[in-house]
């Protein structure tokens, strides 16, 4: 089944304490697609990038079987630039720069040959941006996936507020789930995200997990502890990626599938933090990700007589 990503192509200057990058190319959109690609063979992105992104970066993305035809190439500007620095703990980083760009006047284009598509990642971007996107298809995706941040939140609150309301699943990370209800229990938040409008909520948690909650319900997830965390950019959005590729290849909507749909994106996120960029993601094979995915399994299975 279809599925569009729409989110930022950007370029990244990420700084931990395992070193330095110059700019390299990132982006939820880069991230989330790479991510769907790997369980869904018809992503469509929809983005904007300046004419300062390589054609190759584009052709990486063909080579992956992403449709590009959403994605704008504005002559004579600039690519969307975001520069981080992770704290010694890895979980908690501060923005440097952001440097919107190219994003300031976006109007995202969709395609005809988009329209038919069943599933929407409106990933990490200007929140009218996202509901604009929604408002552009002719007939509603089965199922909408929101990814936003506390930037969004920062300065856009109301009409973050209104896209909300309008997607099916909410991810979102632990702290930004505080901001967004304004209550530090996450369980008292969930309720207060979820009277919002989306019908799930994921809480990404990094390297704690994740939790996914619908009505009553809930699911906690473990992330993989791993020996080595090399660059968490782009952990999110990988994430999130793999779990709508996942949802989007299964085809059909349920609490259960999106049980799995969570490991199978936690099993995504844990190879990308693995090497700085999407340098990890660019070239799994089918074996390491069924494999990773065994590891999930066996990570917190038991029995209780
Ligand atoms: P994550 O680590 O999953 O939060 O995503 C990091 C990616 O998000 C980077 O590749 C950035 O280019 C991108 N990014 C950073 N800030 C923003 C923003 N305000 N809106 C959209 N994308 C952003």
């Amino acid at each position: 089944m279809s599925l569009i990503i729409i989110g930022t192509v950007a370029f990244d200057a990420i700084e931990t304490p395992f070193g330095k990058t110059d700019k390299i190319v990132g982006g939820a959109a880069t991230y989330a697609s790479l991510a769907a690609s790997y369980f869904c063979n018809k992503v469509k992105i929809v983005g904007v990038v300046g004419d300062d992104f390589p054609q190759s970066d584009i052709d990486t993305f063909t080579e992956h079987g992403i449709d590009t035809e959403g994605l704008q190439v504005k002559k004579g500007e600039k690519s969307f630039f975001w520069s981080g620095k992770y704290h010694n703990d890895m979980n908690s980083r501060d923005t440097l720069v952001t440097e919107l760009n190219v994003l300031e006047s976006f109007d995202p284009i969709i395609p005809e040959s988009y329209q038919d598509c069943e599933y929407l990642m409106l990933g990490n971007l200007t929140p009218i941006v996202q509901r604009t996107v929604i408002e552009r298809l002719k007939k509603r995706p089965k199922l909408i996936v929101l990814d936003t941040m506390n930037f969004w939140m920062d300065i856009m609150m109301d009409d973050l507020l209104e896209t909300i309301k309008l997607v099916d699943v909410l991810t979102i990370n632990d702290a930004e789930a505080r901001q967004l209800a304004g209550e530090y229990s996450l369980v008292k938040a969930a309720k207060k995200i979820l009277a919002m409008g989306p019908k799930y909520l994921i809480i990404k948690k990094g390297e704690h997990g994740a939790l996914l909650f619908n009505e009553d319900k809930i699911f906690s997830a473990p992330a993989l502890p791993l020996a080595e965390v090399f660059d968490p950019t782009g952990a999110g959005d990988t994430f999130a990626g793999g779990f709508i590729g996942y949802l989007a290849k299964v085809g059909t909507i349920s609490f259960n599938n999106m049980k799995n749909a969570i490991i199978f994106g936690s099993a995504l996120a844990s190879f990308c933090v693995e090497k700085f960029g999407t340098e990890k993601i660019l070239n799994l094979t089918e074996e390491e990700v069924s494999a990773r995915i065994k590891e999930f399994v066996s990570l917190s299975a038991f029995t209780i007589e």
